[in-house]
């Protein structure tokens, strides 16, 4: 959700592109679970322990994420 709102064509906000907070880590400082589990506002404990499998939406589009229910 977060990296959909940091695509450029979104809406502004204070008169800036919304941006997930933190950096990209290097490769050594990549966390445990999910990879993006210190810069996602959604992040709970299943996320902090387990990596999220890669599960096909439609299209062609992929999503890696706990927290989206594809039923
Ligand atoms: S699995 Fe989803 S909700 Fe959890 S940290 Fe990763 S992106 Fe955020």
């Amino acid at each position: 959700k977060g990296l959909l709102m940091s695509r450029l064509g979104e809406e502004l906000v204070n008169n800036r592109f919304y941006s997930i907070k933190g950096n990209v880590p290097t490769i050594d400082k990549i966390p445990n679970g999910c990879s993006f589990n210190n810069r996602c506002e959604c992040c709970n404990e299943k996320c902090l322990n387990d990596r999220p499998k890669l599960r096909e939406l439609k299209n062609n589009h992929k999503i890696s994420c706990f927290n989206i229910d594809l039923r």
